[in-house]
């Protein structure tokens, strides 16, 4: 690599991406190259040297049916053909309207009220935003913290990683400038395993001790994302409810990892049968298109807002509403609903198993654990990530671990010859890696 002194401009690609291009929680230059692709079709990513990589990550849970999709590209390029993008202020569209029908149609019931965001971590802030105002609305201004559960992950932005967990999520370098939020123990590890008594108790009493500063409790319902890639007990979400009610707190669901199917469910609140009062979708609403999110709410919360001095939620970005993303999404949607996700997932979850759960006999590896379309490796030390990702390369395979974990969400498309394949080579990646 040439260093970063020489003119930029006369640089070859690669050395100008490693001098000059930041990639996600990464340092400038990075410890190890990244790879180019260019281009992606169906499940496999190409590289430039000609080798076509099994996906297994979706490209972060978004590319759930696969790349370059025939109905997504005409869905782009149909909308391209009439308007891009107008702003949302003022002024609104059809895409808007058609994507908002669709998704009222899908959410778990009472959610009818939309707002558009850009991205996952937006959302999430839109959703804190209007937490805040709502508790203002009911005259209860000193409710002005946001509850959660430790190993949790809400996304980048300021207040979004304040709520992210404390200790091991990936934003403790910024503690002591995040705005203080109050933190309960996380769901005991397991999808199966009954929620203990104890635990029940302590969020009982976290409840009754905190209710009078707490605007909202948000979660991510049943899987626990990038902060440690966990499952829990639905039943937790129901406890959560019930409390949420009991002492009129909002209660936040962050679907945007598990939203579309990937748990089983459309929803991983419908696991537990229960609305929530706020929530966050992303990631494979526009089947990995282009970034776009939306917070939805109940009917109740958007009204109080409304009836309120401060009327107005005050959110509002300059790629509100998007026409390209709303058009995209909405062939997503329709995607997702005529091919039953939610069943394919559940399908994806009994082929994994056989595959996957072996694994757990390396001494290294401390834990398999699969739900829906997700599957976990935790092994016990760091994964080497140069070492991995050369392995990853020579048998053809695309996954992204993160600290101890290994894990897969591939798209929820994939056909049983392409996940028996996918699962091959991971396996003998890791036999390699772990030999
Ligand atoms: C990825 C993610 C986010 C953040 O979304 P971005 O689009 O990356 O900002 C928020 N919450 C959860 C649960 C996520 O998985």
């Amino acid at each position: 690599m040439q260093n970063n002194n020489s003119n930029p401009l006369n640089q070859n690609s690669d050395d100008f991406d490693h001098n000059h291009l930041w990639h996600p929680y990464a340092s400038l230059p990075p410890s190890y190259p990244n790879l180019v692709i260019d281009k992606a079709d169906g499940v496999y990513l190409y590289t430039k040297s000609g080798d076509a990589l099994i996906d297994g990550m979706s490209s972060w849970w978004a590319a759930t049916h696969g790349y370059n999709h025939p109905k997504l590209n005409n869905a782009v390029t149909t909308q391209l053909s009439n308007m891009a993008h107008v702003m949302f202020g003022g002024l609104t569209h059809q895409p808007a309207i058609n994507l908002g029908k669709k998704l009222l149609s899908i959410v778990p019931q009472g959610l009818d009220a939309i707002f558009y965001a850009d991205s996952g971590s937006i959302a999430v802030e839109v959703a804190l935003k209007m937490a805040m105002q709502y508790q203002l609305s009911q005259n209860k201004p000193e409710r002005n913290q946001i509850a959660t559960t430790r190993s949790g992950y809400y996304g980048d932005t300021w207040h979004a990683m304040s709520i992210c967990d404390p200790v091991t999520g990936m934003h403790s370098i910024y503690g002591k400038q995040l705005p203080i939020q109050l933190f309960t123990d996380k769901p005991e590890a397991g999808f199966d395993t009954p929620l203990a008594s104890d635990i029940k108790a302590n969020l009982c009493t976290f409840f009754e001790q905190n209710q009078h500063k707490i605007a909202a409790f948000i979660i991510e319902p049943v899987v626990q994302g990038a902060g440690g890639m966990r499952f829990y007990n639905p039943e937790y979400i129901r406890v959560l409810r019930e409390l949420c009610d009991k002492y009129d707190v909002l209660l936040i669901a962050d679907e945007i990892a598990t939203g579309f199917g990937r748990t089983g469910q459309m929803f991983a609140c419908q696991h537990a049968d229960i609305s929530p009062d706020i929530m966050t979708v992303g990631k494979a609403l526009t089947g990995g298109y282009m970034t776009f999110a939306a917070t939805l709410c109940q009917r109740h919360v958007a009204q109080s807002i409304a009836n309120s001095e401060y009327a107005a939620l005050m959110h509002g970005p300059t790629f509100m509403g998007n026409p390209l993303a709303c058009s995209v999404a909405l062939a997503s949607l329709e995607l997702i609903i005529d091919g039953d996700y939610a069943k394919r997932a559940r399908h994806i979850e009994s082929q994994l198993k056989p595959y996957l759960q072996p694994l757990s006999e390396y001494t290294q590896v401390s834990d398999v654990r699969i739900l829906g379309a997700i599957g976990v490796i935790e092994l016990k030390e760091s994964v080497d990530m140069p070492r991995f990702q050369q392995l990853l390369i020579k048998h053809k395979v695309w996954v992204r671990p993160f600290g101890k974990l290994v894990y897969i969400m591939p798209p929820i498309i994939m056909s049983d010859d392409e996940l028996a394949l996918l699962c091959e080579r991971l396996t003998q990646v890791l036999s390699e890696y772990l030999a």
